[in-house]
């Protein structure tokens, strides 16, 4: 309520801020419809072991908007959760996503890839999850150890122990979970002890600054130690440049993801790219 009542404020002292507070309510309607209209489209980015090789992809959310083309999920995940779309899209998501393992299981150039799923935090609260994916799982009958739910520390910040067993249901199941941007969160180590994860992701803003701040390399080479240490895998995000990587490779890091390797690609140039490699 103090925050409606902030913006209230802010929208009669500050013009601008209205006409992008009534931007953002046109918006929100259109998101709205957008989940029935199925404007949404998965793209897949390879993520690539340390010899180059492909082991599979992260699906990235893309909205086709009518008049507007493509809209970030950078801007529409937030909204998507303000407005509570979320959890019918992250379903959407997971739905297609496991149609598209299935798919893959029958081609054998395709069927070792895993997918990365991005899971919001607001989905990870929603009770029905478990029943969700169980249900989807047996439906779909994609191979559920090449599934990967991608989680950032901010689904973990509330219930710690509900989320710790809610992962620990999940992963019974047969899923992985990966720990997104990491490092840019406010997770504490004691918890990633106990946490069941399978993978870090080094956030790319640390891969971004790798070559030219001291810290960031540290920070890299320290995640990479602790993966090690606590027997987790890691991957780097957003890798760009092929010194990027070799640095990466050399303090041990196992797997990549970025520009350098592939862009998000949408479903056909994906599956081309998985073909080009597998030969
Ligand atoms: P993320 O999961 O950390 O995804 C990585 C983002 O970095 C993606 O942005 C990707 O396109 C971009 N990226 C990949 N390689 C490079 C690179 O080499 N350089 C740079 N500068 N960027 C690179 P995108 O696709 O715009 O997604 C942004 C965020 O939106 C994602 O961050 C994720 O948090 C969220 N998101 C995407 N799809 C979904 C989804 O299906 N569900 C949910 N809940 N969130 C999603
Ligand atoms: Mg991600
Ligand atoms: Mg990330
Ligand atoms: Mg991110």
């Amino acid at each position: 309520q103090a925050k409606a009542a902030g913006r209230n404020r802010l929208c009669f002292f500050d013009p601008v801020t209205q006409a992008a507070m009534a931007e953002l309510a046109l918006l929100e309607a259109d998101l709205r419809q957008a989940v029935n209209y199925q404007q949404f489209e998965l793209h897949y980015q390879a993520q690539v072991d340390a010899d180059g090789r492909l082991l599979g992809a992260e699906a990235l959310l893309r909205w086709q908007h009518p008049q507007r083309g493509w809209i970030s999920p950078a801007q529409f995940i937030p909204l998507a959760e303000h407005c509570g779309v979320i959890g019918q899209l992250g379903e959407w998501v997971l739905q297609q996503s496991c149609a598209q393992l299935s798919a893959w299981a029958q081609v054998p150039a395709l069927a070792g890839l895993s997918l990365a799923v991005n899971l919001s935090a607001h989905q990870f609260r929603q009770k029905g999850l478990l029943g969700f994916m169980q249900q989807l799982l047996a439906r779909s009958g994609a191979p559920t150890d090449k599934l990967k739910l991608e989680l950032t520390e901010s689904a973990l910040v509330e219930d710690v122990e509900a989320v710790i067993a809610l992962m620990g249901e999940l992963r019974r199941l047969g899923l992985r979970f990966s720990l997104d941007d990491f490092g840019t969160g406010y997770s504490s180590l004691a918890y990633l002890k106990r946490l069941p994860l399978d993978q870090l992701k080094i956030d790319q803003s640390f891969v971004r600054d790798l070559l030219t701040e001291p810290n960031a390399q540290a920070i890299a080479r320290a995640v990479i130690q602790l993966g090690d240490s606590l027997g987790l895998a890691v991957i780097a995000e957003g890798v760009e440049t092929e010194a990027q990587m070799l640095a990466l490779r050399g303090q041990g890091c196992h797997a990549f993801q970025g520009y350098f390797f592939a862009r998000p690609l949408p479903l056909a140039e994906f599956e081309a790219l998985a073909h080009k490699l597998g030969q």
